[in-house]
């Protein structure tokens, strides 16, 4: 398992919202099982998740963010005139010659 903030307060300490606890005769806690995954930040109370597990959306979100973040060019290389895709990195991925973005 590894719990993190959706809010990436940095917090370490998290709380499972659906947990079952054990206890003895005198109501001392012996043992607990998370019996569906649900987790909050102890910091923040933002919701946590568990990166070991991440969820399909939260998968599909974060991709989608990384593809926002990325900005993608056509740009038509100069030495091997080809249509290229750059991102970040100004460099033809076709014969590796410097773009310039028009
Ligand atoms: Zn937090
Ligand atoms: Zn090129």
């Amino acid at each position: 398992m590894q719990l993190a903030c959706s809010r990436r307060c940095g917090s370490g300490l998290f709380r499972a919202l659906f947990a079952e606890v054990d206890l003895d005769a005198s109501g001392d806690y012996q043992d607990h099982r998370v019996a569906q995954p649900g987790y909050v930040c102890l910091n923040c109370g933002a919701p946590a998740f568990d990166l070991g597990v991440v969820p399909e959306e939260m998968a599909d979100e974060a991709e989608e963010e990384a593809a926002a973040v990325m900005v993608m060019t056509d740009i038509l290389c100069p030495v091997c005139e080809t249509m290229v895709q750059v991102g970040d990195e100004m460099e033809c991925p076709n014969c590796g010659a410097p773009l310039e973005v028009a």
